[in-house]
């Protein structure tokens, strides 16, 4: 993962900083722990201790024998006259007490006086104990300024001296993208040329992708391809607790970037610190601050530094414009999710270092993976050879990758928990349900598989076969996923005319699919072409007259319930399918392919 490299080349930076967080806790044990121990002596020793006045009288009244002090000390040691045990007692001033005692004992009064000399270890323990809880302070203090970053900051990866160099080999797919770095690399290996010439550098970029799309990667890759250190840091970590170190860690980053240029910088999740500088709340100005400073380094470039800053967001829409301006972050690059053929060179790139059998086909399970991103892909291989080895296989087989796909989408299935008949058979009619208008509607996928055997949070699952990337989704297509989708409550209400949680996530999701048709797509015949983000900006609403968000509501639930009827009707006019189905499912909790399919034979 990317992680590793930046792991490997800050080892002893992350060590220290381990040490430093086993630290504070240890400290503040000891602390409390001394702080105890002085109190509790403290307290044991109250009946032993006497109070100056009283301390006055008794001297006056004669009943001291013997007074001990120690030079420089305001504590002194009595013997009382017929009692073996020593007390104490604080004195307000030495110089004034000794001539106290020396007048009474001139009045005949016989008290003896010891006065021993200074006892340096004695008086610089009692300083240091008085003392402790600053420095202890201090030292806290100082220890939470290092870990907030005050001291050295960003990941350096240095591709010269680092084993595992990443370069453009290392990332698949992508081919555009990558044809478009080749200029930044281009610059990065021979900044002279470029500014000899009086070309207008590039400055920034700005990588927009989900997470796990690889912008981190090619980011590494680009540096790799060049040549130049890596300097990463992600946004979150300039959001810090005290106000003001963002900025100041901004400016550390750039100082060290300046001193190995030319190289690159990589701000991750730039959204933390680049975000619209709207309302003026604490963190927001702590914001403003770092996002200034990051404006101010960037303008305030020298036309011959030769540093490229790249950063990358999952939300592009929510970062401040003053970023994108030209000699700023001026040109945008979209790393989409991988297609077929990408998820196919993915998953090779990461089946390198593995043993596979001779049955893996990672063509069709990159078919089976739409939607899926490089990070995904390259954990379902982890989650294979881990499924592998358990099984004790000599090499990763076909089967296991499967089944780390289907771990990773519908979590680890539960063969333990217990389903109640009745359960049992709501989760078989639900899905059944699922699985039959789906087989009704042209648009909708092939089935893959129908279980009820219980995976994460869902009772049961039906999964779709997908073999092809989609660019575009047609209103029919969206109408009938909703239908497919409102399947399983359809079946559930026809069956045992009853309905269940279960199909809650259903709804949900075909709630946004409604919405979206609606708000977005701009889909709905009433309302017509409109297309707005209420999520960015909830106003929009308002521009567009008083009643629309009721419309919008009841075009949703239109849409919603005109699906729901039509699923309705498609299980009643084949309800022997339906009840097959079931049926099936109850008897072998899953069906394959094949065997759905029989069902629809004509003579089954
Ligand atoms: P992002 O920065 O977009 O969140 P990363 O670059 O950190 O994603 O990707 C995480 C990991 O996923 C990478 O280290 C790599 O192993 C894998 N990966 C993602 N995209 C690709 C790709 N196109 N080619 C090869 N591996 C990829
Ligand atoms: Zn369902």
């Amino acid at each position: 993962m990317a992680e590793n490299n930046k792991k490997k080349n800050n080892t002893n930076e992350e060590k220290w900083k381990r040490v430093l967080f086993a630290l504070v806790p240890l400290i503040v044990i000891i602390t409390v722990f001394i702080c105890g121990i002085i109190i509790m002596n403290k307290q044991k020793d109250d009946d032993k201790n006497v109070a100056y006045t009283q301390l006055i009288k008794d001297i006056d009244e004669g009943k001291i024998e013997e007074i001990e002090m120690t030079v420089g000390s305001t504590s002194v040691k009595l013997k009382y006259k017929g009692e073996e045990e020593e007390k104490h007692a604080i004195i307000p001033s030495t110089q004034a007490f000794v001539e106290l005692v020396q007048e009474k004992a001139q009045n005949g009064n016989d008290i003896k006086l010891n006065q021993l000399p200074r006892n340096v270890f004695a008086t610089m323990s009692e300083t240091i104990i008085s003392l402790l809880p600053t420095i202890v302070l201090v030292v806290l203090v100082i220890l939470i300024f290092q870990m907030q970053g005050l001291g050295d900051k960003g990941k350096v990866y240095d591709p010269d001296i680092s084993e595992d160099k990443i370069t453009f080999k290392d990332v698949a797919g992508l081919d555009e993208e990558k044809s478009e770095m080749m200029e930044i690399v281009e610059f990065l290996k021979k900044p002279e040329e470029y500014t000899k010439m009086g070309a207008k550098t590039p400055r920034g970029v700005l990588l927009c992708g989900k997470p796990g799309t690889g912008k981190t990667l090619i980011a590494k890759a680009i540096a790799g391809e060049a040549n130049v250190p890596f300097i990463s840091m992600s946004g979150s970590e300039f959001v810090e607790m005290f106000a003001g170190l963002g900025a100041s860690r901004v400016r550390k980053l750039f100082e060290k970037a300046k001193k190995v240029s030319p190289c690159i910088i990589f701000i991750d999740e730039i959204d933390a610190i680049g975000s619209r500088r709207a309302s003026s709340n604490g963190a927001d100005t702590e914001n403003n601050q770092t996002l200034n400073q990051l404006l101010v380094e960037m303008d305030g470039f020298d036309s011959d530094t030769s540093i490229i800053v790249i950063a990358a967001t999952n939300r592009p829409e929510m970062l401040d414009e003053a970023l994108l301006r030209p000699g700023r972050f001026d040109r945008t690059i979209n790393i989409a999710l991988p297609d077929i053929k990408g998820r196919e060179e993915i998953l090779k790139i990461h089946s390198r270092n593995k043993k596979l059998a001779k049955d893996v086909d990672l063509k069709s399970i990159a078919g089976d993976t739409a939607g899926f991103t490089g990070a995904e892909l390259e954990n379902i291989l982890n989650e294979a050879a881990i499924i592998a080895t358990n099984k004790k296989h000599s090499g990763i087989q076909n089967k296991d990758i499967e089944d780390a796909v289907k771990k990773v989408t519908v979590g680890l299935e539960k063969h333990n928990r217990i389903m109640s008949e009745k359960d049992k058979t709501l989760t078989a009619y639900h899905e059944a349900g699922h699985a039959v208008v789906s087989r009704y509607l042209d648009t909708q996928k092939d089935i893959k598989e129908v279980s009820i055997i219980p995976r994460g949070i869902a009772g049961g699952y039906t999964m779709y076969k997908t073999n092809e990337d989609k660019y575009y989704v047609s209103k029919t297509e969206m109408e009938e996923k909703l239908i497919s989708l409102l399947g399983g409550r359809a079946a559930e209400k026809i069956a045992l005319d009853d309905i269940s949680t279960g199909a809650s996530n259903d709804i949900e999701v075909a709630m946004k699919i409604a919405r979206d048709m609606v708000t977005v797509y701009g889909m709905s015949d009433r309302l017509g072409p409109m297309s707005m983000n209420l999520e960015k900006d909830p106003y929009q609403i308002q521009l567009l007259g008083n009643n629309l968000e009721d419309e919008i509501g009841k075009e949703v639930r239109n849409i919603l319930e005109d699906a729901y009827n039509k699923a309705q009707m498609l299980l009643k006019a084949h309800r022997d399918k339906l009840d097959k189905v079931a049926s099936k499912l109850l008897e072998k909790e899953v069906i394959n392919e094949q065997e759905f399919n029989q069902i629809f034979e004509e003579n089954y």
